[in-house]
């Protein structure tokens, strides 16, 4: 095993009987706690230890720095209790895990804890049992096969032997059908080893034949990622223009320099597609790393990234933390994704902290996109990302033809929402005996439910929101804190009964108009509510691309990376709907999501054609989208963010105070403002209430600061917070936010 996550600190000194260590704890503290090695323990800075802290035990780990001889006396410190057979976390990583605290404004132990996402990894494995089927047993009387049991046993069938809680979930049964049969003798127990074992990549292959410009990208991708060293370069090319085969050339030179790689994708759930092409690629699946995984997955692929075992992890943003042994390139998929920014939590922005990351290893990071944030426009453009550049869909294929409607003009018909022109469009693709996807951001059958009588509208009793009606369930949902209640029968207001309208469509309703209208067609309907488990994206895709469906009706989760041949129209059914509200990014991200959507037409030999509805078809972004003028959209954008120094020519931070009672919200907020920071080029606007002023039931005031790119906002800020004592409520800072609500 080569030398991996080796410490690169010296052991502490241990001479006098009283060696201090700082331990860092996964807690929401920004300190490292004094502790005393006992004399005959040796930890150096990255071990992992068992330490009290009140009448607990807690796994922390050894921190960097001197410890601070004369706050408490050593005679007073506790004793560290033991040290962890993990391997210690590396330097880098630590070094990483200060940076992303102070960036932004998160304690340190926050940000730990991100690292240590499998608390059991650190302890060594114990030895587990798992099921094989019994080779011969007597049926007990009365015994039945039934169909969970007849799944345990084609999952076994299927599989060596599994835990109790694999064999569950593989089979989709519950506990105690495997209790059953394990006591009705048809299941046999046997220790297992460390599984998974993750199957070392085939590098061999050398993949398909790339086009000149997919070899120069490819080539020089492959060339800093031998040579090393930090470097970021923007993968910019269309949707369908091979950059996914261009990245992965890139990670076929790293693994065959011994590196590990790190793919961040915004959704790890809609990624089948791209899992299929890397074990294709690669002869074996990567390690996937989500929010889904359960506690023994964690464990094992934390453990196997450390020892260096899992050699490629492909994963949401918190795969970032991951104690990487030997890493040497990191790739962002679709870098401009909004799903990058961790809104819960340690508020981060994932791509940018991966550049962290890449920065503190010394290795280089390729973000890709077809349509880059503006933030790595401005860093292309300013010298300090290169850029690589594939101008053209592979193989010949075009880009989709692009038309907008005006709405104006082209009107439905009343309750509908489908312009006659898109309806010929549609009728004249499945006569084609072609695909089409329509394309709406909005999950249910409608956003708004009023009352006819009075006016009065459904509102979610916890948010500032309105409920949306989701008819196929019959229920009413908060789209912000969940909420759930089936439809009251009579107005809350004036008791009318029957007197609710349904306002304006969500993808359910457009499902009902279209299959009014084509009655043949068929039609499937993807969005995060029909998609249920982690398989569920793959399936749908799977049935896309089996031509089990001829309409597809989705949300943004049809619009990413997937791959259709048959897809040849593309209809957007409200252009306008994210430009509405109008913050910062809104023109930028409206341009993103429906290149994206449109980016799905004609990606092999037939021809695509995308429709856009607008009540706006002056509007820079239908223009842009129109021309295929992308660069003059993002210079116009920049320039226009530049005017007003708003990132990423300045930068921007919310302050948002929250609480159960808005008077201690708003006296909090209050007296942030009365003692603001008054540096030069540092501005504080507000408070004022947040739009959403209300949220899962807590009151929310916001504040901005908005600065210079000169000034240290961050420093400015814990400053700042310091001074206010703010009892009763939560202040939450967002350095560089994306979310204004
Ligand atoms: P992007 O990531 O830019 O959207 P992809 O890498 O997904 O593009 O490529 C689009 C399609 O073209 C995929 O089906 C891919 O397999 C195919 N393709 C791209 N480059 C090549 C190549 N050099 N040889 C064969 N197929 C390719
Ligand atoms: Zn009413
Ligand atoms: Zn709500």
């Amino acid at each position: 095993m080569p030398e991996v996550g080796a410490s690169s600190s010296q052991p502490l000194d241990i001479r006098s009987e009283h060696a201090r260590a700082r331990v860092l704890l996964p807690l929401a503290i920004d300190a490292a706690y004094d502790y005393r090695a006992p004399a005959q323990l040796s930890v150096a800075p990255g071990d992992f230890v068992a330490v009290p802290l009140g009448n607990r035990e807690r796994i922390g780990c050894v921190w960097d720095g001197d410890p601070s001889e004369d706050e408490i006396a050593s005679s007073r410190l506790k004793d560290i209790n033991r040290r962890l057979d993990a391997l210690p976390l590396a330097a880098p990583l630590r070094r990483f895990v200060d940076w992303v605290a102070r960036y932004n404004c998160a304690a340190r132990g926050a940000v730990l804890k991100m690292v240590m996402s499998a608390p059991d990894a650190l302890d060594s494995e114990k030895p587990q049992n798992g099921y094989v089927l019994a080779e011969k047993f007597a049926l007990p009387p009365k015994f039945k096969w039934t169909e969970a049991r007849e799944r345990v046993r084609r999952a076994l069938l299927a599989n060596p032997a599994l835990s109790a809680a694999d064999l569950s979930r593989e089979a989709g049964v519950t506990a105690s059908v495997i209790k059953g049969l394990a006591e009705a003798g048809a299941l046999r127990t046997v220790p297992i080893g460390r599984a998974p074992v993750f199957a070392a990549p085939e590098i061999k292959s050398p993949g398909p034949p790339l086009s000149r410009d997919q070899r120069a990208c490819a080539d020089d991708l492959s060339a800093k990622t031998r040579a090393g060293g930090f470097s970021v370069t923007l993968l910019d090319g269309v949707t369908g223009s091979g950059k996914t085969e261009v990245y992965l050339s890139a990670i076929a030179a790293a693994l065959s320099a011994g590196k590990q790689v790190l793919v961040l994708v915004p959704e790890i759930a809609l990624t089948a597609q791209w899992l299929g092409r890397f074990e294709e690629r690669f002869g074996s699946p990567p390690a996937e790393w989500h929010s889904d995984l359960t506690s023994a997955q964690r464990r094992h692929i934390w453990r196997a990234v450390a020892e260096g075992r899992a050699r490629v992890v492909v994963g949401a943003r918190s795969a970032l933390f991951l104690p990487f042994a030997e890493l040497g390139l990191i790739v962002v998929d679709e870098e401009h994704d909004a799903s990058f920014k961790q809104e819960e939590g340690v508020i981060y922005q994932a791509r940018d902290m991966a550049v962290v990351r890449a920065h503190i290893e010394n290795i280089p990071i390729a973000l890709v996109s077809a349509t880059p944030s503006l933030e790595t426009f401005a860093n292309v453009e300013s010298g300090r990302y290169q850029r690589l550049h594939l101008p053209d869909r592979f193989a010949g294929a075009t880009l989709p033809d692009m038309s907008v409607i005006d709405m104006r003009a082209d009107t439905p018909p009343r309750q509908a929402w489908l312009s006659p022109t898109l309806r010929r469009a549609l009728d004249a693709t499945f006569a084609a005996g072609e695909q089409a996807l329509l394309f709406l951001n909005r999950r249910g059958y409608a956003p708004l439910t009023l009352c006819r009588t009075c006016g009065h509208r459904l509102q979610c009793p916890n948010c500032t929101a309105w409920l949306v009606e989701h008819r196929r369930e019959s229920r009413l949902r908060c789209h912000h804190c969940g909420y759930v209640s089936p439809p009251p029968k009579l107005c809350p207001k004036c008791q009318s009964a029957d007197s609710f309208a349904a306002c304006g469509p969500g993808v359910e309703r457009l499902a009902d108009e279209a299959a009014a209208l084509f009655p043949k067609a068929r039609i499937g309907v993807m969005t995060s509510d029909t998609l249920c488990g982690p398989g569920a994206a793959g399936d749908f895709i799977a049935r896309v691309e089996a031509r089990e469906f001829d309409l597809i009706i989705g949300t943004q989760v049809v619009a990413k990376g997937h791959h259709f041949p048959l897809l040849t129209l593309v209809g957007v059914v409200d252009g306008d709907l994210g430009l509405a509200g109008g913050d910062l990014r809104a023109s930028e991200r409206t341009y993103q999501l429906l290149s994206q959507v449109s980016g799905r037409a004609g990606r092999a030999e037939r021809p695509g054609r995308v429709f856009i509805q607008t009540y706006m078809p002056e509007h820079p972004v239908m223009q842009a989208l129109l021309s295929g003028d992308r660069d003059r959209f993002y210079q116009a954008e920049a320039a226009s963010r530049r005017a007003h120094g708003m990132p990423p020519y300045g930068r921007l931070a919310a302050i948002i105070v929250t609480g159960g009672a808005e008077d201690a919200v708003i006296a909090a907020a209050r007296a942030l403002a009365r003692c603001a920071p008054t540096e030069p080029g540092l501005t504080v606007l507000g408070p004022a209430p947040a739009p959403l002023r209300r949220l899962a039931a807590q009151y929310r005031w916001r504040l901005l600061v908005k600065a210079g790119r000169e000034v240290n906002v961050q420093g400015a800020i814990r400053d700042w917070l310091a001074k206010v004592n703010a009892k009763g409520v939560r202040i939450r800072i967002d350095i560089d936010p994306y979310s204004f609500l």
